[in-house]
């Protein structure tokens, strides 16, 4: 399935129905529709980067040039997913079902459901365990067109189990072709253990010594905290940022997802790289994410899943903030990894244009994991991480939700992905 081209040689990528030039991220909102879509194109990838794209006719030809015909589909950027939950492991469809019967998600997480319930499935697995569970979750995201994954801890509560979290996030980086993007998520909810203690707890997860460990041993770049009404305040998140930052960690927050207790301010207020939900953002939260350059990464599945008002993207892209898309794939609120699915719901439910929706999730993405200077876009050095379609446009892909599209993924010059029946 792999085919690589020898060392050196360059690939070209001919017969595209539809190259969707996405610019590099982070690309504010109102430029978010203005994706150049060149008919009939080619891209040479050489030493697994772009070095040139644009009509076929025109392609330039090196010596030994190996071809790659994508019979008239259409070629976008890898797809970003830039806020999932991996690796877990346990299953929460009793909960599932539980909550369509009516039950709260309080009730549940009292009787000992929610986070609780995935800690102590994570707790009891093995660092081989979570990887092995997690292993086929990639693979099929692969085969959704994604190239590129942030994935985070959040689910140990506990240094050990924190750390093993983050350990097989890295095995998982070296075993499949996605490259993952690993986020520190310590502060996600409390344990059993701590119940009624945050601050106490606090000291354990967040530690100066614990945050400098992480960070020295290259185990997370991002630190993230879930800010909001039952989860961390925004001093208590102010505190975690604060000293991550200080150990090298860029802030990241779950924000505004709840209710409005001025998570996104805060993310403003500490540069964070992104801010993330922001379903009950208001528009000091706005002011604050636009000011500082924040991301704003909008999680349509997780409303779809638990049948909750969605985030108004339309106003974050009106108000010129760069918005990414992803699936917060967490085995909770959001059991979907497909992230074209969750794409074709912000097509259908907020209303994004299928051009805003792809750099949503390529350039927008990328800058959501701070990457945006070398991928999520068609351009001239950056990484040749390509995915293929079986549709000539990026309209007729949005068009048929919940089929199957990618008929091959390129990942740096490298065919990693191809569907068995697509020849080369
Ligand atoms: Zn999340």
């Amino acid at each position: 399935m792999d085919t690589r081209t020898a060392e050196g040689a360059s690939l070209l990528v001919t017969r595209i129905g539809t190259l969707a030039v996405v610019p590099p991220g982070p690309v504010p909102g109102q430029h978010m529709r203005d994706v150049p879509l060149v008919p009939d194109a080619a891209v040479l990838i050489r030493d697994g980067r772009i070095a040139w794209f644009g009509p076929a006719r025109e392609a330039p030809l090196d010596e030994g040039t190996v071809m790659l015909s994508a019979h008239g589909g259409c070629v976008i950027p890898g797809l970003i997913d830039a806020h999932t939950h991996i690796p877990f492991v346990g299953d929460r469809s009793g909960e599932f079902v539980r909550r369509l019967a009516g039950e709260s998600y309080l009730s549940i997480m009292e009787s000992g459901g929610g986070i609780r319930s995935t800690c102590r499935a994570v707790r009891s697995a093995s660092l081989d365990e979570l990887v092995a569970a997690n292993l086929p979750r990639l693979h099929r995201m692969l085969e959704y067109g994604v190239t590129r994954v942030e994935c985070k801890s959040g689910y140990g509560l506990s240094p050990e189990h924190e750390l093993k979290q983050l350990e097989a996030i890295r095995e998982l980086d070296r075993q499949q072709p996605i490259d993952l993007e690993p986020t520190f998520l310590g502060a996600h909810a409390l344990p059993d253990e701590f119940d009624g203690r945050p601050d106490e707890f606090l000291e354990t997860i967040a530690s100066p010594a614990l945050l400098h460990e992480v960070s020295r041993r290259g185990l997370a770049f991002f630190c993230d905290v879930f800010c909001d009404r039952g989860a961390f305040t925004v001093e208590q998140a102010r505190r975690v940022l604060e000293r991550a930052s200080a150990a090298g960690l860029r802030p990241k927050l779950h924000a505004d997802e709840l209710a409005q207790i001025g998570a996104s301010s805060l993310a403003g207020e500490l540069r964070a790289v992104s801010a993330d939900h922001l379903e009950c953002i208001d528009d000091a939260g706005i002011a604050a994410l636009k000011a500082a350059g924040a991301v704003a990464v909008v999680l349509p599945g997780t409303s779809f899943y638990l049948g909750i008002p969605h985030c108004d993207a339309r106003r974050l892209i009106d108000a010129d903030v760069p918005v990414a898309v992803a699936t917060d794939y967490n085995p909770g609120s959001c059991m979907i990894e497909s992230l074209p699915w969750v794409m074709n719901i912000a097509c259908c439910q907020l209303r994004m244009l299928p051009t805003e929706v792809l750099v949503a999730c390529t350039a927008n993405a990328a800058a959501a994991l701070d990457v945006h200077r070398r991928t999520g876009a068609v351009e001239i050095g950056y990484d040749a991480d390509l995915t293929v379609l079986d549709v000539p446009s990026l309209d007729a892909w949005f068009y048929t939700p919940g089929r199957p599209r990618v008929r091959a993924v390129i990942k740096a010059g490298h065919v990693v992905y191809r569907r068995p029946e697509y020849a080369l």
